[in-house]
Formats: structure tokens, sequence, C-alpha cells
């Protein structure tokens, strides 16, 4: 009997396999809040966009146990128990990929996966550990996470999640590696989106002699948060009075975390900083032709909360000054270039304390394994960045959607290259399954000399390039690939085929990001500032990833106390004489007196590019989950409102090609979905043909046996009586025959 529509809990068993009849199993099970479904060892995940009654610690409580899981709906909790099961029983590392475009629920997913690795370690638990690991989240989606049109909590940076196991199977630690934050957000967002929700967070929940203490005021005042002037919109996920709540749940998560007050003080008082550097204008003062800043205010707090000098400030702002064979060369910067020192600023700030934090959890939930590193095994949780396409896509664009076909490579990898190299291993006849590969793209992109991220380094090393003899630089290399499509016109703009689509991208700012340099006179000055986060944020070693590599002994348990922040008092000012003003003139007497620069100038190559970061901290990322065995969630948006109850069809269906997802079930079903050794197949099997007590040795032949029985006997009412076995038993047994069918045809 055909199963009814909604009921197949693994797409493999599905009477007819077609796209259409895998989509129309998904809605079914959607309409009926029924969210998993299995293709054999993959899991699908459809977000419901509403609290279902399937979560906490109850039903994780039933999941836990590995052998009752066949008994049990799919489930994202199955998931972690069989990991946690391969873990202890086949001795490897094992890593869960869980991927999807941005809303499609990967967050989610990571954290339901991490409670119920806790509930599944086994030997003494140890509590204050684990109430860390869950308490990190919040934590960093409070820096990390931002609202977009395409998610409320869109996480801006893919994390790897490491547990940490001790040979007893309890939890000694937790890692957390950050990739790409999306740090150009801390300077401005698109209309419709917003900023990191911290900076809201701050804004609303700031007790107000806190708000005296980092010169702050009404949340409209900042151009980062409210960039239409008036029009401020608190995230969705939170408004006004949450967000205060927020603030309030921030501390005490810090707290559990391990920050002290004085932490949390610094921390917040840099965050304040970036609110003022970026409120910062510049302006052409007409009297004397140069670049002032119209808001001088702002860089005195700016100053004072990074422990800086405000003139010093103002003059690397204003002007870069290098010292070429002993000569100072003054350039004063044009409005535009002014800006970009301002913003880079900023982002430097942001991205590194964003990656301090990671590090300080980092030394406060793993510092107690270190002691026998050798005897521990780890679980890998990976939720990346999704795929992106919009409608102008940019260099942060590019980077997450080359990790996704590195991660698209590495499962087609697993599920289909393995698995034909297992049939051929094996003798059996190979399925003929077409899909979709894409390493020809990944080369397209990573090849070491003359991939495009080569020709971007190698162009960024040039003087006078810009990012249109760029463009032109990749037409010449690529056009005649098959998966780059040149601009019709001559802009700095090109379109990609990747696996999951085709991609424009405009190219302008490119070169930039990818140099990635905040300039030497704005690093000098952080490095010298008298508050020390900020030093040491600036004077940690940058790591070939692009993290920052804290000191460990640095801080250790004891916190920094944050300076005196008062507003500096400047009596030697005249009355129209401005801070930039002062500046301005005494720059172009030191012009005037050592002579201005070329501008040209050769940056040092290496990997200190923003792709450069990037590809080693993918290619380390890939080191990681290679070493591990896979376990996949592929997660699915159901809709681009955001909203319950709606399944978009069409939506579905492009993810469901994307990922790969018909042709994985089509090679699950050909093969086996799951992979049981002759043996397991006998321990597990065998009472269904042979007497109980029988010493049957482990021979393929007696497989064999089992499975002829099968053939035979092939509806299962019938099968049943035969054997005297249960229904269910024997439709279990049933999958795999089919299976085995389908490869003798
Ligand atoms: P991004 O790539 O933008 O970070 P994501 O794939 O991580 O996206 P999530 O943040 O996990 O997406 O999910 C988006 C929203 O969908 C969540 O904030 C939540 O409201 C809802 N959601 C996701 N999964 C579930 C679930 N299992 N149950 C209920 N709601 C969910
Ligand atoms: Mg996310």
């Amino acid at each position: 009997m055909a199963p009814r529509k909604g009921e197949v809990n693994d797409l493999t068993v599905l009477p007819e396999l077609t796209e259409l009849g895998i989509l129309e199993e998904l809605q079914a099970r959607y309409r009926r809040d029924i969210i998993y479904t299995n293709i054999g060892d993959i899991l699908i995940a459809v977000n419901p966009y509403k609290d279902l009654s399937i979560y906490g610690p109850e039903i994780g409580e039933q999941y836990t146990h590995e052998e009752y899981l066949h008994t049990l709906p799919p489930h994202v909790y199955a998931v972690a128990t069989r990991c946690n099961s391969s873990l202890w029983n086949n001795g490897l590392q094992q890593c869960i990929l869980v991927s999807g475009e941005s809303g499609a629920g990967k967050t989610e997913s990571a954290k339901m996966l991490i409670s119920q690795l806790v509930r599944c370690s086994r030997g003494h638990r140890n509590k204050g550990l684990e109430e860390q690991i869950l308490e990190v989240n919040p934590l960093l989606e409070a820096f990390g996470n931002a609202e977009t049109v395409m998610n409320n909590n869109s996480s801006r940076f893919g994390k790897l999640i490491e547990i940490i196991f001790s040979p007893n199977g309890s939890i000694t630690g937790a890692q957390i590696t950050e990739h790409m934050l999306e740090k150009c957000r801390a300077v401005g967002q698109s209309v419709q989106e917003n900023n990191f929700h911290i900076f809201y967070y701050l804004l609303a929940g700031l007790r107000p002699e806190e708000l005296d203490l980092y010169f702050l005021s009404n949340p409209e005042r900042y151009r980062i948060v409210d960039p239409g002037h008036g029009l401020l919109v608190f995230p969705d996920v939170c408004n006004f009075t949450s967000c205060k709540a927020m603030l309030d749940g921030l501390r005490h998560t810090l707290g559990i975390v391990g920050f002290s007050t004085q932490d949390m003080q610094l921390i917040f008082g840099t965050l304040a900083a970036i609110l003022h550097l970026t409120n910062i204008e510049f302006v052409i003062d007409p009297d004397t032709d140069s670049v002032i800043i119209i808001n001088e205010d702002e860089i005195d707090y700016a100053s004072v909360l990074l422990s800086v000098q405000p003139e010093d400030m103002v003059a690397v702002l204003l002007a870069n000054i290098s010292f070429v064979r002993g000569e100072r060369i003054v350039n004063l910067k044009t409005v535009p270039q002014a800006c970009d020192g301002r913003d880079a600023l900023s982002k430097a700030i942001y991205s590194r304390l964003f990656s301090w934090i990671v590090q300080q959890i980092n030394l406060m939930l793993c510092d107690r394994s270190e002691a026998d590193r050798s005897a521990i095994t780890f679980i890998y949780v990976l939720d990346m960045a999704g795929f992106e396409n919009f409608l102008v896509n940019s260099f942060e664009q590019l980077c997450i959607n080359v990790a996704n076909e590195q991660f698209q490579s590495y499962f087609n990898n697993y599920v289909f290259h393995l698995e034909l190299a297992e049939y051929e291993r094996e003798g059996v006849k190979q399925p003929k399954i077409k899909f979709n590969d894409n390493q020809g793209i990944l080369d397209l992109f990573l090849q070491r000399n003359n991939g495009l991220f080569a020709v971007l380094d190698d162009e960024c090393c040039l003087a006078k390039m810009t990012d249109m003899t760029m463009v032109d630089k990749l037409n010449q290399a690529f056009v005649r690939t098959e998966y780059y499509r040149k601009s019709r016109h001559r802009d700095p703009v090109f379109t990609i085929a990747h696996y999951a689509g085709l991609v424009t991208y405009n190219a302008v700012g490119f070169l930039d990001k990818n140099r990635d340099t905040m300039g030497t006179n704005l690093k000098s000055l952080m490095e010298n500032s008298h508050n020390k986060l900020i030093t040491e944020l600036f004077t940690s070693q940058i790591l070939d990833t692009g993290t920052l590599h804290v000191n460990k002994k640095g801080r250790g348990k004891n916190s920094w106390t944050p300076p005196e922040w008062k507003k500096p008092h400047r009596p030697d000012l005249g009355p129209e004489e401005t801070l930039s003003r002062r500046a301005g003139r005494k720059l172009r007497e030191k012009m005037k007196s050592g002579g201005g620069g070329s501008g040209d100038f050769q940056l040092s190559t290496g990997a200190n590019t923003a792709s450069g970061y990037f590809r080693n901290s993918l290619s380390q990322l890939m080191v990681k989950i290679s070493s591990a065995e896979p376990h996949f969630i592929r997660c699915i948006k159901p809709n681009g409102s955001k909203t319950a109850n709606s399944f978009d069809p069409k939506l579905v269906l492009n993810q469901l090609h994307s990922t790969g997802v018909i042709e994985t079930t089509r090679i699950r079903r050909l093969g086996y979905s799951t992979r049981l050794s002759f043996q397991e197949f006998l321990e597990r099997y065998k009472f269904l043909v042979f007497p109980l007590t029988a010493a049957i040795q482990t021979h393929p032949d007696n497989c064999k046996i089992i499975l002829e029985i099968f053939l035979k006997y092939w509806h299962v009412d019938e099968l049943s009586r035969l054997l005297n076995r249960q229904y269910e038993q024997l439709r279990t047994v049933q999958r795999l025959v089919r299976g085995f069918l389908a490869r003798q045809h």
C-alpha cells in the first residue's frame, strides 16, 4: 500500500521519485507542521516560522537513545544523538554541517544540536560549563547578528563550534571559530536593514548615568542606527522596550561567561566610540579649500573613549603622514578619502572587538582541556552564512558564495563520489546519476596562481589600478570559461554561474575591500592608546586566517580598569578656531616644509589581503571538517515573507535544486540509505530467518539468504505470516531490499 501524502519520513521510499513528488511530500508534511524529513542519513528541515511543541528537555530525552531513534519521527535531535553515538562507536571525530539560504533556520538548528549534544554527553556532567556553552549564543548573536531583508536575526558571520569531550564522555570544553564577519555593516547598511543588534541594545538599555559616561544620547542622533535621520527602526526581533531587556540579558550572559563589570564598561565604551566615530562628518572649508570636520564634539567623545589625543585623531583623519628616507611626507585627504579612513578605523575596531570577545569566550570555555588534548575527541557544528544573491552583490557576497561552493563540493564528494567509488569497489553496476559537479567553478576562484582571487591580489599590489582595470583583467582571463560572463557594457560588473544560480557582482570597491588596510597612521594611533582593551585589539597578532590571536597570559582572570573618561578641556583654542581648522593649518605648513608625496605606493603581497585571509580561513575550516565524519542538515526556507503557514513551491524547488536534494534522493534510493557491514547486518536481521540461538558465520552468503527470502516473498503481509514476524520490523528490512533490488537492475 502506498504511503499517504505527508507520511513519508524518508524520501528515499517515495513510490514515485520526481521533483514534484518530493515537493508535494514536503509541502504536505509542512501543512501538518512536520518540518523534518530524512533522505537516508541526510536531514531536511523546513523553517516553520512559529514555535512548535517538538523541542525541550523532555522530547530531547526521548531522542537520546540511539536504539529507539528509528521508531521516532525525523528530528534535528536525532542527528545530534546519532553523531554522539558515532563518536563513541567509531572513534572518529564527527562534524554536522548545517546549510541553507539566509533565514532557512541554520542557526536555530545549530542551537538545538548543541543542546542535544549536551544532553547526550555521558559521564559526570559539568553543569557550569554546559550552561556557559549554551549561553554563548545570545552573546555571539548580539554582536554578530543583524536584521536583514532575508532574516530578522541574520548571522553576519560563520561559525564553527567544537564541542570537546573527555574519554569518559563528558564535555570538557568548547571552542568557537568565527569566519568572515561582515564588518562593513558596522559603518552602514542598505535601506530596510539594520546594524548589528548590540548598538540598539545599548542605546535602548543603558541607564542614564551610563549614557552620560559614554557621551551618548538619543538613538536618532547616530548615523549607523538611523541613517535616515528620524526614521530609526529598532530591529523586528526587539522593539525599544525589548532591546532594553536584551541589554540586561546580555549583561547577565557576559557575567556567566566570565566578563567582569569593568570589562563590560570597556566593551560598551568601545562600541560608543564607534557610534561617535561613524557620526563624524567632513566638508571642504571654503576659506582654506581643505577638509575640516563639522562636528568636533564627536571627535572629542571618540578620542576620550579610545584614550587618544583628539589632536592626533584629527591629524590622522585629515592627512596621510609617512616617512620616506627620513623625510616626513604629508598628504592631505579629500573628503571621500577622509570618510574612508573614518570607516576603515570603525570597521577595524568592531571586527577586532568581535574577534576578541570570541577569543575571551574560548579562553573561558576551554582552558581546562589543554592538559590532555591527545585524549580528547570533538564534534564540530558548522553554521555558515548561506548562498547570497542580492540586487547588488559585492566582495562580501563573493566570499560567502565561494565558501558555499566549497561546502557544496564537499557534500557532492561525500554523497556522490564516495558512493560511486564504493559501488566500484564492491563490483556493483553504477547507477546513472547526473549531479552538478562544481569543481570547475571552485578552480576558477581558487587556483593558486591564476584563479580569480589571485588576479584580484595581483591587482591590489599595483599602483594606479582601478576596479575597472581589475574587471578588464578578469574578463581577459575568464571570459572563455563556462562559469564567467562578461558584462555587455564597459562597467565594473561580471556574472558568475554559481551552482545555485547566476549572480552578478558589482566590483566597485573590490580593490579597497581586498586591501583591507586602514593605514599605518590610524593603526599606530590605536596602538598607542592608554586604554588597555584598545591597545590589546591593535597590538595582538592577526593570524593568517584574519582572526585575532589574543595573548593568553595577557588578561587572564583579572579585568582591566577602564580609564577615566572625561571630556577634554581645551582653553588654548581661539574663538574662531576649531580642532580641525588648526590641524589643517599645521598640516599644510608641514607640507610646505616637507614636500608632498606622489601617492604612488607598492603594497606588500602575500596573505594579508582580505581574500588571502578568506582563502586561508576556508582551507583551515575544510581541513578540520574533512578529518571528521560528516552529518548533513539541509535547511529550507518555505517563503520569502518570514511568515508561518506559507509554502512557496517555486522558492522551495529552487533550493531543492541548488542543494542537490533531488539528486541526493535519487542516489540514496538507488544505493543503500544506511550502510551496514555484513556483520552488523547479520547481527540485526539474522533473527528474521535463522533460529535465535544459531551461531551464524559472518559471510556475505548468509546475508544473501536473508535477502533472497525477501525477494521471493515480496509482500510484507505474506512474509510476516510466513516468518511469524512483526510487520513493522519487516518493513524496515524491506527498505534495504529495495535498494538491493534497484542495484540489481
Ligand atoms: P542566516 O543565514 O541569515 O543567519 P539562518 O539560516 O541562520 O539565517 P535562523 O536565524 O536560524 O536562519 O532562522 C531564522 C528565523 O526563523 C529564526 O529567527 C526563527 O524565527 C525562525 N526559525 C528557524 N528555525 C525555527 C524552528 N525550528 N522553529 C521555529 N522557528 C524557527
Ligand atoms: Mg544564522
